[in-house]
């Protein structure tokens, strides 16, 4: 069996993180108008310390909702291939903070997709070093490394990403788990 490597923030859900930081700011941002992956950076450094206090007081992934068609897409694909949900939880800018982040993951994608074996979750930031057949990411760098078939999910930072580009470094983008499975 194939293995595919599938990413889970804004491949399998999103909108958790963008909520908190509006919550949080007192602002409105909508996902159209974020040009940058670390959406937390629209959040003033000299209040990292306070917004990390913050996150850690919640659960991202209740402010999160999954993707259209991500279930039955997946669900079908796990007859065929192995899965393995790939994921970073290192909170880049409050480290300390990344433990509880790390659970709220693994419980969310515990709970939210019951046909794939928590011995199938790999928390990581390096996805280089991920050896599968295939790979779904929104971000372009989490590509790199071996694989037959690369797939950006076009999210909120990624749109600006030439055609040419992404030919160069053999990636296809995806706009939606219907188009993954046609392709796989
Ligand atoms: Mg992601």
């Amino acid at each position: 069996m194939k293995k595919i490597m599938v990413d889970m923030d804004d491949v399998i859900c999103e909108g958790g993180f963008l909520a908190l930081v509006n919550e949080f700011l007192g602002t409105n941002y909508q996902k159209e108008e974020i040009k940058t992956y670390y959406i937390q950076d629209l959040i003033p450094k000299e209040r990292y310390a306070e917004w990390g206090e913050f996150f850690n007081s919640k659960n991202v992934y209740d402010h999160c909702k999954m993707l259209k068609d991500v279930y039955e897409v997946l669900e079908k694909l796990s007859k065929q291939y192995e899965i393995y949900i790939t994921t970073a939880y290192i909170f880049r800018d409050n480290e300390e903070y990344s433990a509880k982040n790390l659970k709220n993951k693994f419980e969310y994608l515990y709970e939210n997709l019951p046909f794939i074996s928590p011995e199938n979750f790999i928390f990581t930031t390096n996805k280089e070093i991920i050896d599968c057949e295939i790979k779904i990411d929104d971000k372009l760098s989490n590509l790199k490394g071996k694989a037959e078939t690369k797939l950006l999910f076009t999210a909120y930072h990624n749109k600006e990403i030439t055609e040419e580009e992404l030919k160069q470094q053999h990636v296809i983008r995806v706009n939606s788990w219907k188009e993954i499975e046609q392709i796989l």
